[in-house]
């Protein structure tokens, strides 16, 4: 499956939000969007207009997309199983993107970033109740267990994420056991519980259009 190679980076500067998508730089004094948060290509902040109604939609939608390192073909079949499902769209495709297996890994703090734990996954380093998983777009249910494989705990790049997790925000519909490597989904989480704004109901005006 395809996915976005160019600089990240830009794509936060873009968004002129933090996106999240390199891991610990993310959370230092390195991040780009810190020193120039301005859209690229441009020359400085003064540049960052009033959006049009339609971009202000179409921007909410890239920056969902890119946030979960989804290319728009993907993004959008996301946004059709979430209509299919009974219950309010918004809402289900939330609970679609935040169940994916590679964003859980990433949310429990197995690594640093959904780009990372997407290798993982693919590299079968990862378990849903007791069964290898390579498949990053796997959405995994309520009370089902994520595990990290008993071989690849000692990863460098698991450990050290593992370590920077521990002074994040925590998840109350996660139950992480770092000591066991796994964790549970209790429950799906709402809008009002994940860290970064995402404002659904914009997306699903953009795709209604
Ligand atoms: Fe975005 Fe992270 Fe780059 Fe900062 S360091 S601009 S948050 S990808």
């Amino acid at each position: 499956m395809g996915r976005y190679l160019g600089p990240k980076c830009k794509l936060c500067r873009r968004e002129g939000e933090k996106l999240f998508l390199k891991g610990a730089r993310c959370y230092s004094k390195k991040c780009s969007l810190e020193r120039k948060n301005y859209p690229p290509g441009q020359k400085s902040k003064r540049y960052r207009s009033r959006q049009s109604d339609y971009a202000l939609h179409l921007r909410e939608k890239q920056k969902t997309k890119r946030m979960y390192g989804l290319l728009e073909k993907q993004f959008k079949n996301f946004f059709k199983k979430a209509e299919d499902l009974p219950g309010v769209t918004g809402e289900n495709l939330l609970g679609l993107l935040e169940t994916r297996l590679d964003n859980i890994i990433y949310r429990m703090g197995y690594a640093p970033s959904r780009n990372a734990a997407r290798h993982l996954v693919n590299h079968g380093h990862v378990f849903v109740d007791g069964k290898k998983v390579d498949i990053p777009s796997y959405v995994v249910s309520e009370n089902q267990t994520v595990e990290i494989s008993k071989k690849s705990r000692q990863i460098p790049m698991i450990q050290e994420a593992m370590e920077a997790h521990k002074s994040l925000d925590q998840f109350s519909w996660l139950e992480i056991q770092p000591d066991e490597f796994k964790g549970t989904i209790k429950s799906l989480p709402t809008e009002e519980q994940l860290p970064q704004d995402i404002d659904v109901r914009l997306i699903v005006e953009f795709y209604s259009k």
